[in-house]
């Protein structure tokens, strides 16, 4: 055991900016891995799946093993963060992506690729987000649109009336870009969740040694 209590943030790393999301973890106080392959997903506190090609992580996903492992964690109550193509794959349906494109379904919403346009409409505007005290600059690039999500799905933030940032109990979904701008506030919002639930599953261990105490000292 290395010691170190900071949050460990595994960054899925097989294809596009996960360079980005390193680098904000860091400024947070967080350790990151690069995830590529399921054992890399041993003792990870939070996880990211970060902008890129959703259609070539997919198959990446799939043939690393890493859908499933994945998919496991993520049942089991993994913290995970999606941004952008990182969102795709965590929706329940994809419209316009491809027939054999594969998602997480972690949080009930529907999404359609590429809807805000191509790269050359890529656009930055400035976010109300629940639980920030200032706007927040997000950059929207070839990004998909949130088309519904269902009741159990808190949105954060809308932009032109659009669900952008969301968030289903643990697992939470931009389609913008906030590991490339220099503000940090989405990250600092995921990385409250991570340390909470860090928190509740430290309790519960507790409460189980203490239960296991109780009941070696009846014997
Ligand atoms: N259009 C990409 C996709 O469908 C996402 C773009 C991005 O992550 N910036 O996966």
């Amino acid at each position: 055991m290395s010691g170190d209590t900071r949050p460990l943030i595994g960054v899925l790393a097989l294809q596009g900016a996960f360079a980005a999301h390193e680098a904000m973890f860091s400024r947070l106080g967080c350790r990151t891995r690069q995830v590529r392959t399921a054992v890399d997903l041993d003792g990870l506190d939070g996880l990211v799946l970060p902008g890129g090609e959703s259609t070539t992580m997919s198959n990446l996903l799939v043939s690393s093993g890493l859908f499933f492992a994945v998919s496991e964690e993520i049942r089991a109550g993994l913290p995970v963060l999606g941004t952008c193509a990182g969102m795709i794959l965590l929706a329940t349906r994809i419209s316009d992506g491809r027939a054999d494109q594969v998602c997480f379904s972690a949080i009930d919403m529907e999404v359609r690729r590429n809807a805000y346009g191509r790269q050359i409409d890529s656009f930055e505007t400035q976010l109300e987000v629940r639980g920030v005290d200032h706007r927040v600059p997000a950059l929207f690039i070839r990004a998909p649109i949130v088309e519904s999500v269902g009741p159990n799905v808190e949105v954060l933030a809308y932009e032109d009336g659009r669900p952008c940032l969301v968030r289903q109990d643990r697992v939470w979904a931009a389609s913008f870009h906030p590991e490339l701008t220099d503000d940090s506030s989405v990250h600092s919002l995921f990385v409250d969740c991570v340390d909470s639930c860090a928190n509740d599953k430290a309790q519960s261990n507790d409460s189980s040694r203490s239960t296991v105490g109780t009941a070696q000292e009846q014997e």
